[in-house]
């Protein structure tokens, strides 16, 4: 099917973007350990800095992990012909949402549903 080949690609290239992503903020983890390797002394402000930079990083590493979760669950349900069909109501996706975003796994009504009772979780 033509529509399948399409977000197959647009999934493909969003795998690329993230993984170019990741393996940057991973170089740069390292660029910072090194740094902090070279130096012996540092003052407190200074380390309080690069613990807030680290945590920042890993917080950005784990939202491109989740990403990068939803790109392979999204091209998994493309290789077995789910793609595009809600999880919950088995009712098929429009094909702008799936544009809009293209490893939604559920239609709108089921998505808002589904945050409504999050939302009201906390
Ligand atoms: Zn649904």
């Amino acid at each position: 099917m033509p529509t399948m080949d399409r977000f197959n690609a647009i999934l493909n290239g969003k795998r690329d973007a993230v993984l170019a992503d990741i393996r940057r903020l991973q170089n740069e983890e390292k660029s910072l350990s090194r740094d902090v390797g070279l130096r012996e002394v540092m003052d407190t402000k200074d380390i309080s800095f690069r613990d807030s930079v680290a945590v920042i990083r890993n917080a950005g590493l784990r939202r491109e992990a989740e990403e990068l979760e939803d790109i392979r669950a999204a091209l998994a349900r493309i290789e077995n012909g789910s793609y595009g069909i809600c999880i919950v109501c088995d009712e098929v996706i429009p094909e702008a949402r799936l544009e809009a975003w293209p490893t939604a796994k559920r239609c709108r009504p089921c998505q808002e549903k589904r945050e409504a009772e999050k939302a009201g979780r906390h």
